[in-house]
């Protein structure tokens, strides 16, 4: 096995082709076999049988916490109840060098490179409880598997909530939530996981338990480790616990349609918001035609600003977003439709009949220019969407969008429009694409010089390549 400079050093782009494929993220056959190494020459085991790593587990913890399962991925998963069996689970693995997958629900497992190798999927979603809940200090202590959705409905009774809306499955579980850093919406106005998570237990890769940040809002002098897991996609250790802060709830929550004919009317409306008064809490861009919502409205073009905040505070933002949005058409919709409204919007994100879903994210006010781009490169997606404010934009195709191109193009034409974004600063994930994509393009893209940094920091946290090995960005 090479060394982590050589890795370095294949990686490097030595002649104009070699360049674009670096920066576009395009798979050379030999370079994909380095990106996927495991980091260390204690290349885990391939011979491990389930039954094997069963009676193994069953020596460490009791039996009922695990499941022969056939799903994809892992031959077997467990599901410990609490921080110390999930160590135990760890230490054992780091011990037999079985690759795990970290889970919570299972929801979102496709996303990312597949891992390399899994012996075993370790679920967090039996370690659900409120551990903790302060609503007069506005902060919460929970274990990772609890659900967004569950604390969300406790801290509904005292008027409080994390303001995060992911889109996914309702079962999603707070540790997948800030080891995604997954935020959807709501974004605009109350930033990401990042923003929120105060405190974090983390189980390394050895079993090996560690605390990060606190229960209280200011507690982090130095580097903040949160900030580090949060977003590394279950690659740097088990999230077993998290802190966050949360935020009063508004009682007023109104959505306004800004309707239009072109995204151009809309995209100058979207360019004014940040010198005015105005605190959406989401701003989302799409065409309602595209993801079923023409009985909402037929215009081309919507603009969804949604208001959360109290009556006196909303109202006043109505009048000036009048005078912003003095080119578009203002309508409100009634509550039962801005409710169906986002349901069937969220819904779009996660409907299984697309087979392809990207995010391409560049500076909101490349956002016009950038749509362009993708209509130039690749058009007749079946539904663009984008949280305007955030400039990020979300294309869904079905799986014969690019049918009509030779199949050696696709992933060229998809790596196209990947260079179109990183030449804005921006860049381009795949989240769902057919497999003779996935084989061919990283559905990350290259990072630059950050890869190195990653591959250096994976090394220290898990040197044996034991937590989901290649499933994230440069490899790791
Ligand atoms: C179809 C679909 C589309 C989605 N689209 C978006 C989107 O566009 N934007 C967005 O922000 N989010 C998106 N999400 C993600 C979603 O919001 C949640 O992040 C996800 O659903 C988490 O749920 P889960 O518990 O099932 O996670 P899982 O599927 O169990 O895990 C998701 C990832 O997190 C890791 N992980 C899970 N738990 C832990 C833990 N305790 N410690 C360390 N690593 C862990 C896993 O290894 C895996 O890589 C989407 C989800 C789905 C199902």
């Amino acid at each position: 096995m090479c060394s982590q400079s050589t890795r370095c050093a294949r990686l490097s782009p030595q002649s104009p082709l070699k360049w674009y494929k670096a920066r576009c993220g395009i798979y050379d056959p030999a370079d994909s076999l380095l990106m996927n190494m495991p980091n260390r020459e204690a290349a885990p085991r391939q011979d491990v049988a389930p039954d094997r790593i069963i009676r193994a587990l069953e020596s460490a913890i009791p039996g009922d916490r695990i499941i022969q399962s056939s799903a994809i991925g892992a031959p077997v998963t467990v599901a410990p109840r609490d921080v110390n069996e999930l160590a135990e689970v760890l230490r054992l693995a780091s011990g037999e060098r079985w690759r795990v997958i970290p889970c919570g629900a299972g929801t979102w497992l496709e996303m990312g490179n597949r891992p390399v190798e899994a012996h075993l999927h370790v679920s967090t979603a039996h370690m659900n409880r409120i551990i903790e809940y302060e609503p007069a200090d506005l902060t919460a202590t929970v274990e990772a598997g609890c659900t967004l959705a569950d604390f969300n409905s406790v801290a509904f009774e005292h008027r409080q909530f994390i303001p995060l809306d992911p889109f996914g499955d309702a079962r999603m579980t707070l540790g997948a939530v800030a080891a995604t850093a997954s935020a959807g919406t709501l974004r605009a106005g109350f930033g990401t996981p990042r923003d929120w998570i105060i405190g974090m237990r983390v189980v390394h890769a050895d079993g090996r338990v560690t605390k990060a940040g606190g229960k209280v809002v200011k507690n982090v002098a130095g580097y903040d480790l949160c900030k580090l897991y949060t977003g590394s996609f279950g690659t740097l250790g088990v999230i077993a616990e998290l802190s966050f802060k949360l935020r009063a709830r508004p009682s007023e929550d109104r959505t306004i349609l800004c309707e239009a004919d072109d995204a151009s009317t809309l995209g100058a409306t979207v360019k004014r918001i940040p010198d005015s008064d105005l605190q959406p809490a989401a701003v989302e861009m799409f065409s309602p035609r595209a993801i079923g919502l023409e009985h909402i409205s037929d215009a081309n073009c919507v603009l969804a600003l949604r208001f959360l905040a109290e009556p006196e505070a909303v109202k006043s933002q109505l009048v000036d977003l009048a005078s912003i949005a003095d080119a578009a058409r203002l309508h409100e919709p009634h509550d039962d439709e801005a409710m169906e409204m986002q349901r069937l919007y969220r819904a779009n994100e996660t409907a299984a009949h697309w087979g392809y879903s990207l995010r391409i994210s560049v500076l909101p006010a490349d956002l016009g220019a950038m749509l362009a781009d993708l209509e130039r490169i690749l058009p007749r997606a079946g539904a663009v969407c984008a949280h305007a404010a955030n400039g990020i934009i979300r294309v869904f195709a079905d799986a014969a969008w690019l049918d009509g191109l030779k199949t050696a193009q696709r992933p060229r034409r998809l790596a196209e429009l990947r260079a179109a974004a990183q030449s804005r600063g921006g860049q381009m994930v795949i989240i769902r694409a057919p497999d003779e994509i996935r084989a061919h393009l990283d559905v990350w893209g290259e990072v630059g010089d950050a890869s190195r940094w990653m591959r250096e920091i994976k090394e220290k946290f898990d040197p044996q390549a034991i937590l989901n090995p290649g499933r994230f960005v440069a490899g790791i």
